[in-house]
């Protein structure tokens, strides 16, 4: 067997889960010069850009989302792959125990995290033999939340804002635009998409998938294609959806699209969504000892960080009109809030997501949540193991977060509004926003909702002080309801007590744009 397999493969999912490649990050760097540092679109890169080198100097997780761990392996004729699968296994179970990866495996059925990332289905790995004598692995961790704004169509099909959509490459244009229109911030963006024309329903998503693992800045070797996708960014950042739906010049980092035969009765288009957190490398390993000679996507040389020191020292960009507010908050606080103001939060913050979320509907909780602030997130969370001889650490000092930004409140727009009535509480930060049945509760009951950046896990952990306690453990580490003690901790409000909604705004204005783009 190969003895160094198992040390470069937790290596390769620690550096992925921490360090973007450089492509992502030149891409990044372009979006941030291209905004106004004092607008809401300029202020959430600056933030990003923060995260992205704050998680590359500790090697902590860029987001708290590590995602669906997808392995691409090439292995010589002849490799042992059953061995090999069962060492990638341990990899990602030791990766999850050191912090680097968040537990994400859930039982489909009972909810049930396995609190290792394994379980049925968990990881991904797909092997292929070459008749080169090395192995390659590339991974690419997809969070949650952009997964969710992946899209399928059928064509002939009719689309919002578009018309009709034919099976034609100006039929697959409209999809890729309808698809980034629809996604909003909501995927965290400025993301990429990965997009396949044709095969069937589960080989068109796989082979969307597969085009993420092309560099933002290469080239399609078909003619067509490459025009296509040249196309398509252009016309996508001209939607002006924005950096987390903020609105902005940058919607779209990167457009791949590939071709796989079809059925004659079938023509699918379809979209993977990557957020900017686009974490992808690879490794080629010696196949007779495992050891790493050489890393894919991750040029130290142009791995620059994406702020001067000074910029990274400051910490969040003020521009002096910040309102700050601590914990409980009242009702009179929440109404002074409009939509556009940036917030300062400071005390206690629970947070809370699908799970509690669906508890909260049938029982009471189980701390006062009158005048509170719920924060939508699954952070990652270590539990602290004292030095031998040391006193036992209880309450405050049992846990840190490691990794801790917001995760995508639609899922929760079932029950926001009633938990908000039913409990009082006043804030909720999230991203993506949120639908017109919360932005109705918000008016009726006094609260506000405030979007943090999506994916600035790190930027955000540096925002709470401690770990006062922890609820509901039962649901895994990143369901459970943690109780949080921040300072200053920022976000926009984007949908406010007066009716008012950004997100909505947003959708409707760039609705308008995409209705007024050309066919190429
Ligand atoms: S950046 Fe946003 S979409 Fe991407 S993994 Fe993190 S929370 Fe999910």
């Amino acid at each position: 067997m190969l003895p160094a397999f198992f040390d470069s493969i937790v290596e390769l999912i620690t550096k992925t889960s921490a360090d973007l490649p450089p492509d992502v990050r030149a891409a990044m760097s372009s979006a941030l010069a291209s905004e106004e540092p004092a607008t809401r679109a300029g202020q959430a890169l600056t933030i990003i850009a923060q995260n992205i080198d704050q998680a590359e100097s500790c090697e902590a997780p860029i987001c708290q989302d590590t995602g669906m761990p997808t392995f691409e392996v090439h292995v010589p004729v002849g490799a042992n792959q059953i061995w090999m699968r069962a060492t990638i296994r341990e990899a990602v179970a030791e990766a999850t125990k050191r912090g680097k990866l968040r537990p994400n495996s859930v039982d489909s059925i009972t909810g049930e995290n396995s609190g290792t990332n394994l379980g049925p289905g968990t990881p991904i790995i797909h092997f292929d033999q070459w008749e080169r004598d090395e192995v390659e692995v590339r991974l690419i961790l997809k969070g949650g939340g952009c997964e969710n704004t992946n899209a399928q169509y059928a064509l002939p099909v009719e689309l919002d804002h578009l018309g009709r959509a034919d099976r034609s490459l100006e039929g697959v244009r409209k999809c890729v635009l309808h698809a980034v229109w629809k996604a909003q911030g909501k995927g965290c963006s400025p993301g990429a998409v990965g997009v396949c024309v044709g095969g069937d329903r589960t080989s068109g998503y796989l082979y969307a998938k597969e085009q993420l693992f092309r560099t933002l800045d290469d080239a399609n070797v078909d003619a067509r294609l490459a025009q296509l996708e040249a196309s398509i960014m252009d016309e996508a950042n001209r939607l002006t959806v924005g950096p987390m739906g903020f609105s902005g010049k940058t919607s779209l980092i990167g457009c791949k699209i590939g071709a796989l035969n079809r059925l004659p009765a079938s023509f699918f288009v379809s979209v993977a969504y990557n957020c900017w957190a686009f974490r992808r490398l690879g490794v080629r390993l010696d196949s007779t000892t495992g050891a790493i000679t050489s890393w894919m996507y991750r040029d130290i040389e142009k791995s620059k960080p994406m702020l001067a020191p000074e910029l990274m020292a400051a910490g969040f960009p003020r521009t002096g009109r910040e309102i700050s507010l601590e914990a409980p908050i009242t009702e009179a606080q929440i109404r002074d809030l409009k939509v556009g103001d940036v917030v300062l939060i400071s005390g206690r913050m629970y947070t809370g997501r699908d799970a509690v979320h669906a508890h909260l509907m049938k029982h009471e909780p189980v701390v006062d949540l009158n005048g509170a602030v719920l924060y939508h997130c699954g952070p990652v969370v270590k539990k602290l193991t004292p030095e031998p001889g040391a006193p036992k650490p209880t309450g405050v000092s049992r846990w840190a977060v490691t990794a801790a930004g917001p995760t995508t409140s639609i899922r929760e727009e079932p029950y926001q509004a009633d938990i908000i009535k039913k409990f009082g509480v006043r804030v909720v930060i999230g991203k993506g926003g949120m639908g017109p049945k919360t932005l109705a509760g918000l008016k009726e009951s006094g609260a506000v909702y405030l979007n943090a950046v999506g994916g600035a896990a790190q930027f955000y952990a540096r925002c709470i002080e401690r770990v006062d306690d922890v609820s509901h453990l039962e649901f895994g580490t990143p369901e459970a309801m943690w109780h949080l003690q921040v300072r200053d901790f920022p976000a926009i409000v984007t949908m406010d007590s007066h009716g008012n909604s950004l997100h909505r705004d947003v959708e409707d204005a760039s609705a308008k744009v995409l209705a007024s783009l050309r066919p190429v």
